[in-house]
């Protein structure tokens, strides 16, 4: 993120988008830090060599023992989210001996437009976040507290954001929230952390103008004396992602094309989960272009990838990149139907490489045995 050189900002990638070691290790090399929100993200982090002071762990409903975890690694911050996880991480700081660096998540009542109210998560009423009016009197509490030290004041309001309106009404509101705290004497706040969400295009949509997004919220946490931290995912990985699947079979059903392909709902989730739109292309070319429902070979109807889509005229034994699939794409990926995850290839100009193998039949039952091991309670 270049637009942001001006101020002293630092990006935290969020690695929930895409967690691949490989991609994480590219975003090392290339200066991001990141933002986990478990403790699994914490462990793959760590494998992929970020140090404790790269990291941010966000997330509604951390364990103890994720706590304890962080604490252990030395996170730069952990961003609570409510009263009765500051008081826990409180007790695991105490027994440990440390001094837990924080910053309180705030839930600005910040509305935005998604394409799908399940990215929405700075509204009132919403799991996400301290309700802004109880944020003063947590930071008080964190502030009289041996075992806090309260760093920052986050927000992160939803994904796919195209305006940079939201971005800097969150900032302002927890900019006016710092204000009221400076007020009463808190002033050990260094940190800025106004979350990711910034939009790609998947079809027509804009993405957001990172630059405006720079000019725009930059200036307000440099007026204000403070680090930036900004965590975008999706909009670092998405781009770089194509699903690759072989067309099994076409066939016709109610007047109505059907092509299906090898690849189902458990490799790629969005469009049956979000009704999310992923642009589809023939890897070869067709000539002709057919009215079509693109699915997967899952037993269930939502098991999809388009609807009434025009597609290249395509026939069995014939390759469709899915699009712009490399946020939220292999991550949400499961054995559903008992069907063994894809491979994961990373791509660089003319040399490739597969980064995550095949799942074979033998990893996936790795964890279960037909013959319990009965014990008594
Ligand atoms: C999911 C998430 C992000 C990243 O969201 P994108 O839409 O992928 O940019 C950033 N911060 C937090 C706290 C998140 O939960």
């Amino acid at each position: 993120m270049s637009a942001l050189h001006d101020t002293d900002v630092r990006v935290h990638y969020s690695v929930k988008a895409n967690s691949s070691l490989a991609v994480l290790a590219l975003l090392r090399e290339m200066g991001a830090g990141v933002d986990i929100v478990s403790g699994g993200e914490l462990h793959r982090t760590r494998c992929a060599g970020f140090a404790g002071s790269d990291i941010v762990f966000s997330g509604v409903g951390k364990t103890a023992q994720e706590l304890e975890e962080a604490l252990r690694a030395g996170v730069l911050m952990i961003n609570v989210e409510s009263a009765g996880e500051m008081s826990l991480l409180e007790a695991v700081a105490t027994r440990l001996g440390v001094v837990a660096p924080i910053a309180l998540r705030v839930n600005p009542g910040v509305s935005v437009e998604t394409p799908h109210p399940y990215t929405r998560t700075g509204e009132h009423g919403m799991k996400f976040g301290i309700p802004d009016d109880e944020v003063v009197q947590l930071a008080q509490a964190a502030a009289a507290s041996p075992a806090l030290a309260l760093l920052g004041l986050a927000a992160h309001i939803g994904s796919q954001i195209s305006r940079v309106e939201p971005f800097q009404t969150a900032a302002e509101r927890l900019l006016a929230l710092h204000e009221q705290l400076l007020a009463l004497g808190i002033s050990t706040i260094t940190h800025l952390d106004v979350g990711g969400g910034l939009a790609v295009s998947y079809r027509d949509e804009s993405a957001l103008d990172p630059n405006l997004f720079a000019a725009t919220v930059g200036p307000l946490a440099s007026a204000a004396g403070l680090k930036l931290i900004v965590e975008p995912g999706r909009f670092l990985v998405a781009d770089a992602g194509v699903l690759v699947t072989q067309v099994l079979y076409r066939k016709r059903s109610g007047g109505k094309e059907i092509v299906v392909t090898d690849a189902g709902m458990n490799d790629l989730l969005r469009p049956s989960h979000y009704n999310a739109y992923h642009a589809i292309d023939t890897v070869s070319e067709t000539g002709s272009a057919v009215l079509a429902d693109v699915v997967g070979p899952v037993c269930e109807s939502g098991d999809f990838f388009a609807l009434d889509r025009v597609v290249g005229d395509i026939q069995a034994g014939a390759l469709l990149a899915i699009r712009t699939t490399g946020a939220y794409g292999y991550v949400m990926a499961s054995n559903y139907n008992s069907r063994p995850r894809p491979p994961e290839v990373l791509v660089d100009g003319g040399r490739f490489a597969i980064v995550t193998a095949r799942e074979s039949y033998p990893d996936m039952l790795r964890l279960e045995s037909a013959t319990p091991e009965w014990r008594s309670l």
